[in-house]
């Protein structure tokens, strides 16, 4: 018998999971059965995946930039790699601002709704703003003198910092391209060696895919909150929601044109790690699954793999600053605020460098939400507004970050005659070597 494609075996453990948790509300140990039983399995598989993410950026990112053998080379993917995000960021901004300007959904919101909503989520409302607070409170150039790391196994460790890690990863690299051969080649070997451990262990990882995300998105139904909320809420999704898929079909005509390649096969291979990145909620979580597709499903080499993805799963964030942009003006609205042209321009920048500072750990983009609203002087505790339905759209968008990366990656792959064909990808290798 054919064994069942892996994105088919990960929506059958997607819908399964709804549909266990459905089962088990109806049951009063239900909900209690499915968090104490079944949720941890879900915690493990992402903290595997999580497990890897460092150690594989560290180990691509080395071997990718020492493998462009000059500097001058770097500095060109660099550049453009870059210059595409920046682009696409503000690309992703611009649509949630159109659709949530014709839309309208704060205007529908009445006094209260507004009320009773603020009230509800008033104390995480004020955690995240604290936090985010805490992150905004610094110099100019803070975030600047953050992305140096004063100790590399403290930026990898636990509440790390993947900017940091990245950052040792390119000047690790630099030294190397920079020693005589003789010196750099063990060195290179070395990388190229434990970067093929990790894909392995990110093989063996997917094979526990289907059960893992069975169990996060049971224990996800479990703990949501009450559906009433939900509709009030509706048509603010609906705006985020539409934004999203506008710019997945960005993504597919920028695909479409620059590489020629279609969107069914661009979709066909990148359909994995957009399932992983909807049932984890974390870029960093799918890296390994988006690199392992994007190099040997959508064709893209290694040595552009191994340097725009790490980069792009940290730094470009379309989808969230697309609900950023959506969410401020949706708050604005539902507390009668009329944001005129420069506001707006306004939250075109602050959404672009919140979603870069965004870390690409769940509910990252609600706790910098609140730079942009600070700065557009919109009201903070309309964090509340969104709280209810902060867990799904932030499935959807992660969902449009990792595809936003695969993206990107396509392009400057093509730009730098970087693009196989993945069937040919062995013949390839054969006639490399
Ligand atoms: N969860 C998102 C990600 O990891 C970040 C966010 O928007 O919260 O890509």
């Amino acid at each position: 018998m054919k064994k069942l494609e892996l994105h088919w075996q990960i929506i059958i453990g997607m819908l399964a999971g709804v549909l266990f948790a459905f089962i088990m509300v109806q049951f009063e140990w239900g909900a209690k059965f499915v968090s104490d039983w079944i949720k941890p399995f879900g915690n493990i598989f992402i903290n595997s995946l999580k497990l890897i993410a460092v150690p594989l950026i560290l180990a691509s990112l080395i071997k990718g930039v020492s493998d462009l053998k000059d500097i001058s080379k770097l500095s060109q993917m660099g550049g453009r790699t870059i210059g595409i995000y920046i682009i696409t960021t503000i690309i992703a901004v611009s649509i949630g601002l159109a659709v949530v300007n014709i839309i309208k959904p704060g205007k529908s919101i009445s006094e209260e709704t507004r009320i009773s909503l603020v009230e509800n989520y008033k104390g995480d409302a004020e955690s995240r703003i604290a936090q985010a607070h805490k992150q905004e409170e610094s110099g100019p150039l803070q975030a600047l003198e953050d992305i140096v790391p004063s100790n590399i196994f403290k930026a990898a460790s636990d509440n790390g910092n993947m900017l940091q890690v990245i950052f040792f990863a390119i000047f690790f690299g630099i030294g190397l391209i920079l020693i005589p051969e003789e010196q750099s080649t063990p060195v290179k070997k070395f990388f190229d060696g434990f970067n093929e451990v990790i894909l392995k262990l990110i093989d063996l990882i997917m094979l526990a895919a289907p059960f893992g995300v069975f169990a996060l998105l049971a224990a996800l139904v479990v703990e949501s909150p009450s559906l009433d909320l939900f509709k009030a809420l509706g048509w603010y999704a609906l705006c985020v929601i539409i934004g999203l898929f506008l710019m997945i079909c960005v993504y597919l005509g920028f695909v479409w044109i620059f590489t020629k390649k279609s969107p069914s096969f661009f979709l066909k291979g990148i359909s994995p790690a957009q399932l992983l990145a909807f049932s984890t909620s974390s870029s960093a979580a799918t890296l390994p699954v988006t690199m392992e597709r994007v190099e040997e499903h959508l064709g893209v080499d290694e040595e552009v793999t191994s340097f725009v993805l790490p980069i792009g799963a940290t730094i470009n964030m379309d989808g969230t600053s697309l609900y950023q942009a959506v969410a401020a003006i949706f708050i604005a609205q539902a507390f009668g605020m009329d944001l005129d042209l420069w506001a707006q321009l306004g939250i075109i920048v602050t959404a672009t460098l919140a979603s870069i500072g965004s870390a690409a750990v769940p509910g990252a983009g609600m706790v910098m939400l609140v730079i942009v609203l600070s700065q557009a002087g919109i009201p903070e505790a309309g964090l509340a507004l969104i709280f209810a339905v902060d867990r799904p759209l932030d499935m959807c968008r992660t969902v449009v970050n990792v595809t936003g990366d695969a993206a990107v990656s396509m392009m400057v792959a093509k730009s730098v005659g970087k693009l196989n064909d993945p069937e040919e990808k062995n013949w390839n290798d054969n006639y490399k070597a």
